[in-house]
């Protein structure tokens, strides 16, 4: 049986929700139907941080809900899901998950395949990972409704994990990156018996395909806690061979300083809510992999700007495969490299027209990145840094001679 925390217990009044979150409770209730804030966002008002989203659990079914709000449509064709329109805000709505069952469909290392039966919200909080994870907001009542005993673990600062964690892990492995994630940006730690198993059963990843671990990956690069969740998977033993991604982060003993450097660089634009993007985070990945090979042909007698362009794509043929890295990101990432030997011409007018670049500022971001790293002398950041801020007659005392 749940227990059911009043408002004086938890302190999360309903107009803490966005706007539409509560609308789509209260319209799905008006129609006789269960329905809840539920995960991440609970537990986020509960611990006084910025919830990213707000997502819905009810019993009413997808076609359900559907018919209750104008502005909805299903996806997702397995387990069905439904966008809720209000406003300029989007609404994840899910109907309750049930038990697994023998029938449920798994490959051969236990990994669930399908699960697409729906269930008791009971059996829903069941289903779910850790038990912060699993807590139930009653917009119209002001209640927490607590199955796993998730508002005390928080309380204790404890991320546990609802029923046996082997068990759980073997399910779904990407639960051991959410276990490090979760702990490293909500301040938890990971409760021994959650966190014993991970390091031997780490190998579990290699199964899980490609696009989920990238999804996982890049949330967790961009958690704004990036260097803290890196260095924990490292001293989790998560790396060698299991995430492409985070071989090329640790594995690349030239590279690990700029790597590390442009980590604590993200994880600090985040936390000041400037946003990051994954072509420039992928960019910065994997930036001295392009210096190796681009240095090898310029060795072999390339000129300078071809060997840029061939080591780049060398690099994203064998990286873009293997970390599941989308066409648009890899047109991203290019277009940044590609920027900076523009950077060191600093004659003429060229310089006016890299300022009227696009993608100037990504480009520019990334050079000053290669500075603080001693990649390259940190003057030439510096100079475009004046560059931009002078006026005109500034700028045409700073341009360098003809050569
Ligand atoms: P974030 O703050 O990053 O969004 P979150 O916990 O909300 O964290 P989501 O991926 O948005 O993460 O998932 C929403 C909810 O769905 C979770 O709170 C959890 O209850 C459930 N969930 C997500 N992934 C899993 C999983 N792999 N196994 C079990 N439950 C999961
Ligand atoms: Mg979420």
């Amino acid at each position: 049986e749940p227990v059911v925390i009043p408002v004086s217990g938890h302190g999360i009044t309903r107009d803490r929700l966005s706007s539409g979150s509560r609308r789509t409770c209260e319209t799905l209730q008006a129609e006789g139907f269960k329905a809840y804030v539920v995960g991440g966002a609970v537990r986020d008002l509960l611990i006084g941080a910025e919830p990213k989203d707000f997502d819905v659990a009810t019993d009413a079914t997808p076609e359900e809900v559907r018919r209750c709000f104008r502005r909805s449509r299903i996806i997702g064709r397995r387990f069905q899901i439904v966008h809720v329109m209000m406003g300029q805000e989007q609404i994840e709505v899910t109907t309750f998950r049930g038990q697994l069952s023998e029938d449920t469909k798994k490959d051969e290392h236990g990994r669930v395949l399908h699960d697409n039966v729906f269930g008791s919200q009971a059996e829903d909080a069941a289903r779910r990972d850790f038990t912060a994870n699993a807590l139930y907001y009653d917009p119209t009542t002001e209640t927490v409704i607590d199955y796993h005993h998730g508002v005390g673990d928080l309380k204790a600062k404890t991320l546990r994990m609802i029923g046996e964690p082997r068990a759980r892990y073997r399910e779904d492995p990407v639960r051991m990156l959410r276990a490090v994630r979760l702990a490293a940006k909500l301040g938890l730690s990971i409760d021994p018996a959650a966190k014993k198993p991970i390091r031997e059963m780490a190998g579990l990843l290699e199964n899980v395909p490609a696009a989920r671990l990238f999804d996982e990956m890049l949330k967790l690069l961009t958690s704004g806690h990036a260097v803290k969740c890196i260095t924990q998977l490292r001293d989790e033993g998560l790396h060698h061979g299991l995430l492409p991604l985070l071989d090329v982060i640790l594995e690349q003993p030239m590279g690990e300083r700029f790597v590390m450097a442009a980590l604590a660089n993200t994880d600090e634009r985040i936390r000041r809510g400037k946003g990051s993007s994954p072509g420039f985070l992928f960019a910065t990945l994997l930036w001295h992999e392009v210096l190796a090979h681009w240095e090898k042909l310029m060795a072999a007698g390339e000129t300078k700007i071809p060997a840029l362009y061939q080591a780049m794509d060398t690099v994203l043929d064998v990286q873009a495969e293997k970390l599941a890295i989308t066409r648009r990101i890899a047109g991203d990432i290019k277009e940044i490299w590609a920027l900076q030997p523009r950077f060191e011409q600093r004659t003429g007018k060229r310089p006016y027209a890299l300022l009227e670049h696009p993608r100037f500022r990504a480009g520019y971001d990334f050079l000053l990145l290669r500075g603080e790293a001693g990649e390259i002398d940190s003057e030439v950041g510096a100079w475009w840094t004046s560059f931009q801020h002078a006026d005109g007659e500034g700028r045409a005392n700073m341009l360098l001679p003809e050569a």
